[in-house]
C-alpha cells in the first residue's frame, strides 16, 4: 500500500566535547536508516534504551534537524519545506511522550489543554470547541466531566489518555508514540495499547510505535523495526519476525518476553559506546554465534519483505518457535 513516511539514509550524530571543550567525537544516535511506512499501518521500533529510537521518531517529525538523508510525507520533501510549510504540516504528525507531563500544562484545565491544538489551528469555529472537547474525551474513554479538572487529579493512565485526546484534536494522520505506555502499571499498559489499537482503526491513522518491549507491540504492530547502535538490524511484517526471528538480537529481546515461550540465552554484556561503536557487525561483540567475518565486515540489510542485516543469517539454527498459545 501507499507510503505515508518514508525516511532515506537518516542520519544524526550528537558532537561530544570534554570539559575542555575538545571534541571527543560524536554519538551516533541515528546512522543510516531507511523507513517505509504505510498508510493506516502500525510500525513499531523496538531496541534497548540508547538505540536511537526516540531520536529516530524526532527526526521523523523534523523536531531535530538530520545532519543527512530524507523524509518523506505524503510524497513531499520535509527537509525542503519552509518553517510556515512545516508548522502547517506538524498538525497532521503528532508525538505522545512516555511521561504526560511532558504535554500536559499542569496549569491548564483538561479543557484548554484539549481546545488549544483546536484554536491554533482554527479546526472548530468559535464556540464550538466545548462539545469538540467532550467528545474527544469521549474517544478516549474518559467521562466529559473531566474537562473541568486538572491533570494532576487523574492517574497516569488517565493522563495519557488526556495526552492521546490532545494529540487527536489536531486531526493528525500520523501519530508517534515514544514509549507512550512505559511508565504505566503494567495493567494499564495493555487498555491504553487497546485504546491506541482501536483509535487507529478507527480514525485511519498511521502509528509509529517506539518500545523497547516487544511485549507491548506485539499485538498492535502490522510491522517491527529492530534497532541497534543507531542503525536497523531486522524489520518485517511483525508475525514473520515474532514467528521467525532471523537476527540473534531480535531472538535476544524476543527471549526476553514473558510468555512467547522463546528460550534463548538472554543478551549478555552492556550496549558498546554508541560513540565508538564495533567494527564490523555492531553486535558483534555480545552476539553467541560471532564468527571472523562479523568482527570484520559490516553486514547489509538483505530481504524485502523481511529484511535482517546479519551474515549468518541463512546458517543460524532454526529460531525457537514462539506460540501465541504461550503469549500472555
Ligand atoms: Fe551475530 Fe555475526 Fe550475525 Fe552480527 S553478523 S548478528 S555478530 S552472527
Ligand atoms: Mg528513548
Amino acid at each position: 500500500s501507499e507510503a505515508l513516511l518514508e525516511l532515506g539514509a537518516l542520519r544524526k550524530h550528537f558532537p561530544v566535547r570534554d570539559m575542555l571543550g575538545r571534541s571527543r567525537g560524536a554519538v551516533r544516535a541515528v546512522d543510516g536508516v531507511s523507513l517505509t511506512v504505510p498508510r493506516g499501518s502500525v510500525l513499531a521500533i523496538v531496541g534497548e534504551s540508547g538505540c536511537g529510537k526516540s531520536t529516530l521518531g524526532r527526526l521523523a517529525l523534523r523536531l531535530i534537524e538530520p545532519d543527512a538523508g530524507s523524509i518523506r510525507f505524503e510524497g513531499e520533501d520535509l527537509r525542503a519545506l519552509s518553517a510556515a510549510g512545516l508548522r502547517a504540516r506538524r498538525r497532521e504528525m503528532q508525538l505522545i511522550f512516555q511521561d504526560p507531563f511532558a504535554s500536559l500544562d499542569p496549569r491548564m484545565t483538561v479543557e484548554a489543554a484539549i481546545a488549544e491544538p483546536l484554536r491554533l489551528h482554527r479546526i472548530v469555529p468559535r464556540g464550538g470547541e466545548r462539545a469538540r472537547v467532550a467528545e474527544l474525551l469521549e474517544r478516549v474513554g474518559l467521562r466529559p466531566e473531566s474537562a473541568r479538572r486538572w491533570p494532576h487529579e487523574f492517574s497516569g493512565g488517565q493522563r495519557q489518555r488526556i495526552a492521546i485526546a490532545r494529540a487527536l484534536a489536531s486531526g493528525p494522520k500520523l501519530i508517534i508514540g515514544d514509549e507512550p505506555v512505559s511508565a504505566l502499571d503494567v495493567s494499564v499498559q495493555a487498555q491504553v495499547v487497546n485504546l491506541l489499537g482501536d483509535l487507529i482503526r478507527d480514525l485511519g491513522l498511521t502509528f509509529v510505535l517506539i518500545s523497547h518491549d516487544l511485549g507491548v507491540v506485539r499485538h498492535i504492530a502490522d510491522r517491527v523495526a529492530v534497532m541497534y547502535l543507531g542503525q536497523i538490524v531486522e524489520e518485517g511484517p511483525a508475525a514473520q519476525v515474532f514467528a521467525a526471528p532471523r537476527h540473534p538480537y531480535t531472538r535476544a529481546l524476543l527471549a526476553s518476553v514473558p510468555g512467547t515461550g522463546v528460550k534463548t540465552l538472554p543478551i549478555e554484556g552492556d550496549v558498546p559506546s554508541p560513540i565508538t561503536p564495533p567494527p564490523g557487525c555492531r553486535f558483534h561483540t555480545r552476539c553467541p554465534h560471532a564468527e571472523a567475518i562479523c568482527r570484520e565486515q559490516v553486514p547489509l540489510l538483505e530481504g524485502f519483505a523481511h529484511r535482517a542485516a546479519c551474515h549468518l543469517q541463512d546458517r543460524l539454527p532454526p529460531a525457537p518457535a514462539l506460540h501465541e498459545a504461550d503469549a500472555g
